[in-house]
């Protein structure tokens, strides 16, 4: 069965992005917030972008207004009753989304799919906290969810066959291009890109190059389109902290040890563009 309404829990950087491609590609899409501030602020970041779109005759302006028609924005949890699936992306906090995965449990369809973005917590252990484990799956997109083409279906170990054949359809409709993976610390993407991004971090601590020079070294010299800590700005800080803290943990591997400066600049509050200054001043 296939899918007409989408649910998005968490109206961040992410949230609001995979709202904005689901509501352009015809899905009816509730988004949802801890506080309706919050849904709207996430609403207002779509309408800036879709406006982008149509400055740049990517989107045109019938389309655009077609897709914030789709748009409505909550902060009840029963509003996404409806939905068919639900894509969470809340914080990077194991204990949070189990407990979100328990709550939606309670509100939404048997047969609704329940999805997180998360970029490497364990699915099968999110799952267990759900009714329904084998309609639980990993959609992990990829920062700005509108401009960037992965999307990494997770399967966690109770994810059943037929609903990684749901959110394939779902990835096709929003125009992706999807690979599948098993449930595993980091997925495929994560593990390498945040092992990158730690290292490029270790590598300005012993003052190896500045930053500038250590993301030149991968954009000309490797062809990257954005260099690691240029990326490490875009995604957030404390999230790559969460992550490589998360996947430390879980793999024990010296490879994902958070760096002192991802720390300081993480208590110091300096989380990035989000912040206007994280490895780079915006
Ligand atoms: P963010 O901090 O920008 O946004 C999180 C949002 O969740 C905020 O709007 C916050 O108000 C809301 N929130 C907090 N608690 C909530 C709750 N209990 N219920 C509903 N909403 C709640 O974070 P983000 O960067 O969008 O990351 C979200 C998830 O996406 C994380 O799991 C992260 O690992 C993953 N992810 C992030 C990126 C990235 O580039 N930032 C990329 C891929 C995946």
């Amino acid at each position: 069965m296939s899918f007409s309404s989408i649910g998005v829990v968490g109206a961040g950087t992410m949230g609001h992005g995979i709202a904005h491609v689901s509501a352009q590609a015809g899905f009816q899409v509730v988004l949802f917030d801890v506080t309706l501030q919050a849904a709207e602020a996430g609403l207002a970041k779509i309408e800036k972008n879709l406006a982008v779109g149509v400055e740049k005759k990517k989107v045109t302006p019938e389309a655009k207004a077609a897709a914030l028609e789709r748009l409505r924005v909550t902060d009840s949890l029963s509003a996404l009753a409806g939905c068919q699936l639900v894509i969470e992306a809340v914080p990077e906090r194991l204990g949070l989304k189990q407990e979100l995965f328990k709550a939606l449990s309670g509100h939404c369809a048997d047969d609704a799919v329940l999805a997180s973005n998360t970029s490497s917590l364990s699915l099968t252990e999110l799952a267990a906290a759900a009714t329904q484990p084998q309609r639980v799956v990993g959609l992990h997109f990829f920062n700005p969810v509108h401009l960037m083409k992965l999307l990494e279906v997770v399967r966690a170990l109770q994810t059943s066959d037929e609903t990684v054949e749901r959110v394939r359809a779902y990835g096709a409709a929003i125009g992706k291009q999807l690979i599948v993976v098993k449930d595993s610390p980091g997925f495929a993407s994560s593990r390498l890109g945040v092992a990158l991004g730690l290292e490029a971090t270790r590598m300005l601590e012993e003052g190896v190059a500045s930053a500038a020079d250590i993301d030149q070294a991968m954009k000309l010299g490797y062809g990257h389109p954005m260099g690691p800590l240029e990326l490490g700005d875009l995604v957030g800080l404390d999230v790559r902290l969460a992550i490589a803290e998360y996947l430390y943990a879980e793999t024990g591997s010296p490879t994902f040890r958070p760096p002192q400066l991802l720390k300081k600049l993480v208590r110091a509050g300096k989380l990035g563009r989000k912040t206007g200054e994280g490895f780079f001043r915006y």
